[in-house]
């Protein structure tokens, strides 16, 4: 069994101390709670990128910089599930709901694989209409199709409606949740991917994620998806209604089992070595959906003398302290689900740069440009990121809210040379299979970038309005 012993933390010392800094940087020192949240609320962005670069180098070296070439393949667009932050969702009885059959999604991969990809990730909405044996066949057919294809698939979320549309045996949610991952494992499922994190803290949960598992329960699955060998990632998406402490309190929650995974066995049996790879964060993207139609904080100038609505309700959450915020009859927070203070590039790399400095047990810190751009994805790898994520051959979700990037390797390659460093392609398992340093880099081949733009490539269905109903009370 792996020993973990994480480095010890200063509360006493100010979170700008440089001092400070520079032993979190080196691994010597773990951030507290209340230091993360100082530095995200006052550090300047110099600062945490000098910090955040310092602490990527001492884990990835100053050389090579990764990317991954997946295909992000969403397999349905049917959901039981009515987030308000999502424009991707459907009812089944809806005129553009979707669910691929195999033979699209095997088409799909052939696609990946002839442009040298070695993972598919597939997510989904919750369709209840699609019983364990069509996830089961879908994920044997593929695995004897495309042998050498790394099957990363369903989010805790949709495993938690796995759990209760099929009502597996088990006396105890771990144990359920065990059963449905040890079938879609044995079929070939190779890891679980880190989506509908969203925010942990309950209050923001409850007003976001209508009809999506809690904190506990996605934690859970991730626990035991580690516990049958699995590597999985975290996520966080930020910029809405929460408060920045929620942002610390999501990390804080990931790191500590994260420490669990690398020291405690499990009552599954014997551990693995499965834990968190990676963590990636992303602002919310706010077109087409009902989340986004409400109004941006200080629209009314006369806000902007008051607290956030959602920093008065994280205090009072008290980092998980008091699960159930009464925030009607809190002074401040009346207004808190109906105004959201969106992020911009500063405030991203910021939340992006305390990720590093904050998950000192976390080995891979992914840039999101996807959502924030490439130009801003690649400074990422300057504020903590070592990974710029997948080339995108096709996404529909963060796509049907407004993202319209896409890039293929060239353009990857040639975004993380552009920093300094060297492109290399890795697994699913950070181990690098390639690096670019001769003159065959994808990048290097290119004379006319032209045919190379970011662009959207392929989306699977077609956006439309969706109506305001934001839930003031759950
Ligand atoms: S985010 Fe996922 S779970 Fe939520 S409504 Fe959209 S598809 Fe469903």
């Amino acid at each position: 069994m792996t020993t973990h012993l994480p480095p010890p933390e200063h509360p006493a010392i100010d979170a700008l101390d440089e001092g400070l800094l520079g032993a979190v940087a080196a691994g010597a020192a773990r951030l507290t709670p209340r230091q993360a949240l100082d530095l995200i609320e006052r550090a300047p962005l110099p600062l945490l990128g000098r910090y955040a670069d310092a602490r990527s180098r001492s884990l990835h070296g100053d050389s090579i910089r990764t990317y991954i070439i997946d295909r992000n393949i969403n397999y349905t667009n049917v959901c039981t599930a009515r987030c308000t932050f999502c424009a991707f969702r459907r009812d089944a009885s809806d005129h553009d709901s979707y669910t691929l059959a195999p033979a699209q999604i095997e088409e799909k991969i052939g696609e990946l694989i002839a442009i040298g990809g070695t993972q598919v990730l597939m997510q989904g909405g919750m369709n209840p209409d699609l019983p364990l044996s069509w996830y089961t066949t879908l994920l044997s057919g593929l695995k004897a199709k495309f042998p050498t294809i790394h099957l990363h698939a369903f989010s805790p979320p949709e495993v938690i409606e796995f759990v209760n549309f099929f009502d597996p045996p088990g006396d105890t949610l771990a144990a359920k949740i065990a059963y449905v991952l040890r079938e879609l494992q044995a079929a070939g499922l190779d890891s679980l991917p880190g989506g509908g994190g969203e925010i942990f803290a309950t209050p923001v949960r409850r007003k976001i994620g209508l009809g999506k598992c809690d904190a506990n329960a996605w934690l859970t699955t991730m626990n035991v998806a580690q516990s049958l060998g699995m590597f999985t990632s975290a996520t966080m998406m930020f910029g809405h209604i929460e408060g920045y402490a929620d942002r610390v309190h999501h990390m804080l929650l990931v790191r500590q089992w994260q420490d669990k995974a690398l020291r405690e066995p499990t009552p599954l049996g014997p551990r693995p070595p499965a834990h968190y790879k990676s963590f990636i964060a992303w602002p919310f993207q706010r077109e087409n959906t009902p989340l986004g139609r409400v109004k941006d904080w200080g629209a009314d100038p006369a806000e902007l003398s008051q607290e956030f609505p959602g920093d008065v309700v994280a205090r009072a959450f008290d980092w998980g302290h008091t699960d159930e915020v009464d925030h009607k009859s809190l002074a401040g927070a009346a207004e808190f689900g109906r105004r959201v203070r969106m992020s911009g590039a500063v405030d991203y790399l910021r939340t992006q740069a305390v990720s590093r400095l904050f998950l000192d047990n976390l080995y891979s810190i992914g840039s999101s440009w996807v959502t924030m751009g490439p130009h801003v994805g690649q400074l990422g790898l300057m504020y903590g990121a070592n990974d710029m994520g997948s080339v995108m051959m096709e996404e529909n979700v963060v796509s049907s809210a407004g993202t319209t990037y896409c890039l293929d390797e060239p353009v990857l390659c040639r975004l993380i040379r552009e920093t300094g460093f060297t492109p290399a392609q890795r697994d699913n398992a950070y181990d690098v299979l390639r690096v670019h340093t001769g003159p065959d880099s994808p990048d290097l081949r290119v004379t006319d970038w032209s045919a190379h733009r970011a662009r959207k490539l392929h989306r699977e269905a077609v956006s439309r309005p969706v109506p305001l109903s934001v839930s003031t009370t759950r």
